[in-house]
């Protein structure tokens, strides 16, 4: 009898962009589906901006030079990078191509421009655009977390009005007034995403 041979190819995981305004609570909302879902990898972005607050460097941000984010793009090591609000961010290339070829899927809070440039590289990635209820509780967002200077607020409120024109653009939209209820709602995109395989 001839030989049946089965050939099993492993399932890539998922490629989730997690994108919105700084202060709209992108980081409050990953940190809590990293909680509650320790399955799902999380791509550490390297970026030139100083650490803030009590972020860490290899938990939060890989905390990088500019010479060393420069080195970075020569050597094709990003798989997207933007400059945002003054300062370098980028996706290790490495680490999304890895752990997708790994079966796991990936989280990443990216900004409008590297969503763009991400999903051209990844077109089955999934968009989620977090927008805030209002930009006046944004405002109020970004000024209670306490982690930005007036001038850094000023700018980032600023940036904010260009990015919300460009929600329409994302697979989905969640308005993050309520936490609890983002999360679910985000918690249910990644379950349907995973379930379909
Ligand atoms: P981002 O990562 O988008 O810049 P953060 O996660 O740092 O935003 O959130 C900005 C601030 O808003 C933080 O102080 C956070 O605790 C707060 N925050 C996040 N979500 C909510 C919400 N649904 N209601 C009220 N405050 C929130
Ligand atoms: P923050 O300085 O508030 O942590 O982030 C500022 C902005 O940079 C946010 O919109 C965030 O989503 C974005 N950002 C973080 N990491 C990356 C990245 O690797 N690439 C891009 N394009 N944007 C990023």
């Amino acid at each position: 009898m001839a030989d049946i041979q089965l050939q099993v190819t492993a399932a890539k995981g998922h490629l989730f962009i997690i994108s919105g305004p700084s202060g709209t609570g992108k980081s409050t909302i990953v940190s809590a589906i990293l909680k509650k879902r320790p399955q799902l990898g999380y791509s550490i972005s390297f970026t030139t901006r100083p650490p803030r607050g009590d972020e860490q460097d290899g938990v939060d941000y890989h905390f990088i030079s500019q010479d060393t984010f420069r080195k970075k793009i020569d050597a094709d090591e990003l798989a997207e990078w933007a400059e945002v609000h003054g300062h370098l961010y980028g996706t290790s290339a490495r680490y999304i191509e890895e752990t997708l070829a790994g079966g796991q899927d990936v989280l990443l809070d990216i900004d409008v421009e590297g969503t763009k440039r991400l999903s051209a590289r990844y077109p089955e990635a999934i968009s989620v655009f977090i927008a805030p209820p209002t930009m006046k509780e944004l405002e109020k967002r970004l000024n209670r977390r306490g982690t930005d200077s007036a001038v850094v607020v000023a700018r980032r409120l600023k940036s904010a009005e260009a990015e919300m024109a460009q929600a329409h653009c994302y697979d989905h939209v969640i308005v993050n007034d309520d936490l609890g209820k983002a999360l679910v709602e985000l918690e249910t995109i990644i379950e349907k995403v995973c379930l379909n395989g």
